[in-house]
């Protein structure tokens, strides 16, 4: 075993963490998964789908925009470096594979997905609440370089369907 390759600073204060400048919590596998898993249960499965993309849509692009004023980082940089950081924070492994802005296209292999590794072989995709990162920050990137695009994504395997990884199809919008 190894110890986080995040640095975290601890407000003596206030108790609040921060990374990269902005605020972080660290909870329970169990519990986050639970939360997921009450929602998809009161929403039905489709708003609860759509609703969890936009939200992670919605907090790459936000994640980017934050951390590329205090790293100092443009462009795809940014969403290498978002990719890294979410692997390093436990969420799973992501390693984005053939991204093409020009065209919108891409993909995002993700192993050892939280969602995935806790909810074990269900016969069907389960890792919604990803599939709006890669598209978020991408978007994100591409407005960066000047060349705005609109882009979406979608969970085409998952380990709890029996694959040996998850994978997200990135295309335009
Ligand atoms: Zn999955």
């Amino acid at each position: 075993m190894s110890q986080p390759e995040v640095p975290i600073d601890v407000d003596p204060a206030t108790g609040i963490w921060t990374t990269d400048g902005l605020p972080m919590i660290y909870v329970p596998r169990h519990y986050f998964v639970g939360v997921q898993t009450a929602m998809e249960d009161a929403l039905g499965s489709e708003v609860y789908r759509q609703r969890a993309y936009a939200q992670g849509h919605k907090a790459a692009w936000e994640w980017c925009a934050a951390v590329s004023k205090v790293r100092n980082m443009r462009g795809l940089d940014v969403f290498n470096y978002y990719m890294q950081r979410v692997s390093q924070r436990g969420w799973g492994l992501f390693k984005p594979e053939d991204i093409d802005l020009d065209r919108g296209t891409g993909r995002i292999r993700l192993d050892n997905s939280v969602m995935a590794l806790h909810l074990g072989k269900t016969g069907r995709t389960q890792c919604a609440m990803y599939a709006g990162w890669g598209p978020g920050g991408l978007e994100w990137a591409a407005q960066d370089m000047g060349k705005p695009v609109q882009l979406t994504a979608e969970e085409t395997q998952c380990v709890s369907q029996g694959h040996a990884h998850c994978l997200f199809e990135i295309r335009k919008a």
